[in-house]
């Protein structure tokens, strides 16, 4: 895909979000000028991450990974040197949920088309998940329902998997939130990175 005909599509993406109603958080978003979260980076990154859903620095800015947890995945990307700029960052949820509890099953369900379009836009050749919850959706989205496990069992391995456009493989990770609340656990947020070494 031309990289213009990218930009057109994620662009559409884009205003397709702005103006969900139908989303529980639609209300809260507008109500607090807050601002969806599409995603950035690389349109022809060959490693996509994908976090759970923006916190109150993203909604102010639009950025995915702006705040404390992006400091923390910037730390993790420098250790497996990988440049931020080179991959495609981005959330299932695209809308603040309120104090930043986890998004609900609705949440996830309407906006996680969206998720499926960017996959198909960008085409990467890794998906990592930040979390249990992107881990869920993208584990079942590729039929990898009877692989799934715990997070804490899950976290740091690689699945290969078929997308529609050729063989991916999925890295399922920790969430750099997990450094934020005990700086300790960096160590074991690195280590997993690691296994993107084998894909970059
Ligand atoms: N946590 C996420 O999952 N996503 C962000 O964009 C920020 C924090």
């Amino acid at each position: 895909m031309e990289n213009q005909n990218k930009i057109e599509k994620l662009k559409s993406i884009r205003d397709e979000v702005i103006k969900l109603k139908a989303s529980p958080l639609y209300e809260y978003r507008t109500s607090n000028k807050y601002l969806p979260v599409i995603g950035e980076g690389s349109h022809d990154a060959k490693i996509m991450f994908v976090g759970e859903a923006p916190g109150k620095n993203e909604a102010l800015t639009g950025r995915p990974f702006c705040g404390a947890a992006g400091k923390v995945l910037d730390q993790l990307l420098a250790h497996v040197n990988i440049p931020r700029a080179s991959v495609y960052i981005t959330n299932i949820v695209k809308d603040r949920p309120p104090e930043n509890r986890d998004p609900s099953s609705a949440e996830i369900e309407i906006y996680g088309p969206f998720l499926d379009k960017q996959i198909e836009i960008i085409q990467p050749e890794v998906i990592a998940t930040l979390g249990r919850y992107a881990m869920g959706y993208i584990m079942k989205k590729f039929d990898l329902d009877l692989e799934l496990e715990p997070i804490g069992k899950a976290h740091g391995k690689a699945y290969p998997a078929k997308a529609s456009y050729g063989d991916i493989n999925i890295a399922t990770l920790y969430h750099p939130c997990m450094a934020v609340y005990n700086p300790h656990n960096i160590d074991n947020l690195k280590k997993d990175f690691e296994v993107l070494k084998s894909f970059s």
